[in-house]
């Protein structure tokens, strides 16, 4: 144990997260395997690791259990990242999302009880809270999924907190908060944040603010979210669960701020939160983890970066009212 070298597997391990995480799995000195289905993942984010012998790329789905269940053979972390992320697809094809995040979490919490691993750890989100009555937010507030992204999630941890019950599989849950970084999705569909606004810098297009800017995110940047991935990993922990955030909420404006460029307001979107921003007592208190990256510096880097969101789409105004219809009319008051 302690310095050991471990046989690490990540579901999702091509996309954003994931091949962050490999990255640092591997630069640690551990065998990593990925399984993805390349839906939205991208084996070119692991292209800069390709050199490595200690990485091993499965091309298959988590929900294809025999597909995927030989690659489990003694590993002894499992990091199930795997899932369909976004909040419009998810309210127009949520049979997909059902699909993916709660059956393929299944398979690969059974994959795992029968191979018996040391460590699985969850990556869940803190889209599970909703509209919280608390700033910041600690785990044990009321669960309140606005959209069935959010819902399938949830109910993925739920099934991960029951295997460790039932079954004893050695599991946590970790929820994170509005992550950042380098390869954060460039997909199609209207997302998060930052490929969002990096696309229209690039562009010279201005940065399509939702309400007034004054609300505020819990940024995380995405080294720090793969150090408490694997700080989780390497603890004894089990049947926690655990919310990963930067210890801070910045605003909108400030934001753009950092980003440099013209703004252009829009309508604010039913069911989404003023704040979020975590409660970290709890990682901090039985790991000793806290975020390092503030959101000076990970801003920096994603300028560094920028040529990246060169292929994303740029979103105009127009363009978001029409991407956005059926989250205001699934979403939108009753009134
Ligand atoms: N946001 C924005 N303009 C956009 C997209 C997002 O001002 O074109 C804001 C949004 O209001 C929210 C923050 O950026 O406060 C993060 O949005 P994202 O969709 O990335 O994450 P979530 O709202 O799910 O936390």
């Amino acid at each position: 144990m302690g310095t050991s070298f471990k046989k690490c597997l990540i579901t999702g391990g091509a996309g954003f997260i994931g091949s962050h995480l490999a990255e640092r799995l591997l630069s640690d000195g551990h065998d990593v395997i990925v399984i993805d289905n390349c839906s939205t993942g991208r084996i070119e984010n692991l292209k800069h690791l390709n050199e490595s012998m200690k990485l091993h790329v499965v091309e298959g789905d988590i929900q294809d259990i025999d597909r995927i269940e030989s690659a489990f053979q003694n590993v002894d972390w499992v990091f199930h990242l795997a899932a369909l992320a976004e909040i419009v697809p998810s309210i127009e094809t949520p049979m997909a999302y059902h699909n993916s995040n709660i059956n393929g979490t299944i398979s690969v919490l059974e994959a795992s009880r029968r191979h018996g691993v040391e460590r699985f750890v969850y990556a869940a989100s803190s889209s599970c809270y909703g509209i919280p009555d608390v700033y910041p937010t600690p785990e044990y507030a009321q669960m309140r999924p606005q959209y069935p992204y959010a819902f399938t999630k949830m109910v993925g941890e739920q099934y991960v907190m029951h295997w460790e019950r039932v079954y004893g599989l050695p599991a946590i849950s970790l929820r994170m908060f509005n992550i950042y970084g380098p390869r954060s999705r460039t997909k199609g569909t209207y997302g998060a944040v930052f490929g969002v606004f990096l696309a229209q810098k690039l562009a010279g297009k201005p940065f399509t603010v939702i309400g007034d800017g004054t609300q505020t995110r819990d940024f995380t940047f995405v080294t720090d979210v793969v150090d408490a991935f694997v700080s989780t990993a390497a603890s004894n922990l089990r049947g926690e669960i655990m919310n990963i955030g930067s210890g801070n909420t910045y605003s909108i404006n400030f934001l753009v701020e950092l980003l440099g460029g013209d703004v252009v307001y829009i309508p604010k979107r039913p069911g989404e939160p003023d704040c979020t921003f975590a409660d970290t007592t709890r990682i901090k208190e039985e790991l000793n983890w806290s975020a390092n990256v503030s959101l000076e510096e990970g801003v920096q880097v994603m300028l560094e970066n920028i040529e990246y969101w060169r292929q994303a789409p740029v979103w105009d105004p127009a363009m978001i009212a029409e991407a956005t219809q059926d989250w205001f009319k699934y979403l939108g008051e009753e009134d």
